[in-house]
């Protein structure tokens, strides 16, 4: 019903949540045909990192409701540059990698009801920097496509505004 009238954007919200893994591809291929079929974008809403993998052209990684880090799926996965992105990518398990345990970052998130004034990831991160008790750092950009909120990368983001305004 929801692609009767030929949409531009399908927003597909945990399509595959407790779906087994064969189900899961079938609906994966079918939400790629259709999107061929009426030439439209898919948003895909998901906590599965496989899921992302397989189907992202562009990646936007959300924490305690804020974006914090957007890049191409390759930028995501090859060069994460946010803490909790690093930390989302260390926690996959990896084909042939024996391990006791799979990671996990520590700590929790912060109540929604009552958000801190500074970076929301501060209390979990083991990169937190004095600067970390300021502002809630800006979206600053890496790379034309690829985009952070952390002050660790605040450096490398006005070497690229220099290089830019230099043209
Ligand atoms: S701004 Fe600071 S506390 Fe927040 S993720 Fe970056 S390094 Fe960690």
């Amino acid at each position: 019903m929801a692609l009767s009238c030929n949409p531009g954007l399908i927003i597909a919200d945990e399509p595959t949540t407790a779906l087994d893994v064969t189900i899961q591809a079938q609906i994966l291929d079918l939400l790629r045909d259709l999107k061929n079929k009426i030439n439209a974008s898919i948003m895909l809403i998901t906590h599965d990192l496989g899921v992302v993998a397989e189907m992202a052209d562009y990646v936007v990684v959300m924490y305690a409701g804020r974006i914090v880090e957007q890049g191409t799926a390759d930028e995501i996965f090859n060069k994460p540059k946010h803490p909790y992105t690093i930390g989302l990518m260390k926690s996959k398990p990896v084909l042939n990698g024996a391990v006791e345990r799979l990671y996990s970052i520590p700590g929790n998130v912060p109540n929604p009801i009552n958000l801190p004034p500074h970076c929301y990831f501060k209390n979990r991160c083991e990169k937190c920097m004095e600067i970390c008790n300021g502002a809630y750092p800006e979206l600053i950009s890496v790379t034309p496509t690829h985009k952070v909120s952390c002050y660790l990368h605040k450096k490398s983001a006005i070497t690229i505004e220099k290089i830019g305004g230099e043209k």
